[in-house]
């Protein structure tokens, strides 16, 4: 007789936690686990409820407050195959819905149902982060190596290591690298502007590709003299450009505004000639002083990095978008555009717009959104799974 197969070790859940997973959510927290002794970190569990009624297979976690990250409601035995079949429906989806893009968010951990692992392409590199124990684990990395490189023969992978989610979810510290191939920068394109890539430089992956929809949008609408807060690597300034007369981009980071500006030099034909000026600044003192001095724009951009990382930080948050929007807003010309973004995900989009009319009302401006935007569409979003759901871009005309 051939061995039997060990069980998959079960986890039970409260009440509560059971009601979240039938409401459809993919997560129970560390609060709601009521027993799970001896189970390995990272391993691959059942998960029943208080009466011991099995709710779904789930990745456990010993270290998160997500003790639970939920794979399926049905059995799951060969977690290899399922994390193969998972991949390649996410890819099938990009075909779908990636335009005009050689960059773009292949898999994005429970949107794509891969809890755990994210991974962007840039053209022929791969960048890919391990966010769970469960995903960290060999078998399950060497699986994902080879799916990748099946499904899109990249010349190379890099891995990207995020040293805090390490710490969180106790795992041994680990040096960003290259998992296969031996290429680490290249160029990518997206709604035709090209970018440099280098795996080792760089915030998130490399580049935000989120925004990569309304880079497109917000170059429809765009014109006359125009400034990029918080422009990074020139996502914005460089789509906006052929359409502006005068195009400044501002971000604190000199490392992100000199790749900005090597963008600008791969564009030039694009660019026909224009120069983009990259100014190093706080973005809250230049706007401060720029208001104050009268200055005045027919476009102004603002991305600034998510100012609510928890829930506790959301009245701050909305204070720091104000500011930056009410001073935009003076400092934009009649029938002016805003493009105003925020990537926080505990300030959603009701907060958004309240914020908005608020800091209009208060300068006394007319805003009238053309467009209310989200995340570009390689980055899923589960309506039952309302953390999927972070970026809003709000473009829209001013007078
Ligand atoms: N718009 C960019 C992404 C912006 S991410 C794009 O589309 O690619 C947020 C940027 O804000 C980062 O580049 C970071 O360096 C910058 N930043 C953070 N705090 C800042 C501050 N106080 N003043 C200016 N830039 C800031």
């Amino acid at each position: 007789m051939p061995p039997t197969k060990p069980a998959t070790p079960s986890v039970k859940i409260s009440p509560r936690g059971a009601t979240r997973l039938k409401q459809g959510h993919v997560w129970v927290y560390r609060s709601d686990v009521t027993f799970s002794d001896g189970i390995a970190r990272g391993s691959l569990v059942t998960v029943s409820d208080q009466r011991g009624k099995p709710l779904g297979t789930a990745l456990y976690s010993s270290s998160s407050q997500i003790a639970i990250r939920m794979l399926a409601r049905e059995n799951v035995n060969d977690l290899p195959a399922l994390i193969r079949r998972r991949a390649e429906a996410a890819i099938a989806y990009r075909l779908k819905v990636v335009r005009d893009s050689n960059a773009y968010r292949v898999i994005f951990s429970e949107a794509d149902f891969l809890p755990g692992l994210i991974v962007d392409r840039y053209n022929d590199i791969l960048s890919l982060q391990i966010l769970t124990q469960a995903m960290d684990g060999d078998l399950v990395r060497e699986t994902v190596i080879s799916e990748l490189s099946r499904l899109i023969a990249p010349v190379a992978i890099f891995e990207r290591v995020d040293p805090r989610v390490r710490e969180l979810e106790s795992l041994p510290s680990r040096a960003s690298s290259l998992l296969q191939g031996s290429k680490i920068a290249t160029t990518f394109t997206m709604n035709g502007v090209q970018f440099q890539f280098d795996a080792l430089e760089g915030q998130k992956t490399g580049a935000f590709l989120d925004q990569r929809e309304n880079y497109a949008s917000a170059a429809e609408y765009a014109r006359g003299e125009a400034l990029d807060v918080f422009c990074y690597q020139g996502g914005f300034a460089l789509h906006l450009a052929p359409r502006c007369s005068q195009i400044t981009g501002v971000d604190s980071s000199r490392p992100a505004l000199e790749v900005a500006d090597q963008n600008a030099t791969l564009n030039k034909d694009r660019l026909a000639g224009k120069e983009i000026e990259w100014i190093e600044a706080n973005a809250f003192d230049l706007l401060k002083d720029y208001s104050s001095s009268n200055r005045q724009y027919d476009t102004i951009v603002l991305d600034p990095p998510a100012f609510a990382k928890t829930k506790r930080d959301l009245d701050s948050a909305l204070r720091g978008y104000k500011e930056l929007n009410l001073r935009a807003l003076k400092m934009l010309r009649p029938g002016g555009i805003l493009v105003t973004c925020s990537c926080s995900y505990h300030v959603g989009q009701a907060d958004f717009l309240e914020m908005l009319s608020s800091a209009a009302l208060d300068a006394h401006r007319t805003l009238r959104p053309l467009e209310v935007r989200g995340q570009a569409k390689d980055h899923p979003i589960l309506l039952n799974v309302p953390e999927t759901s972070y970026l809003k871009c709000v473009i829209a005309h001013v007078s």
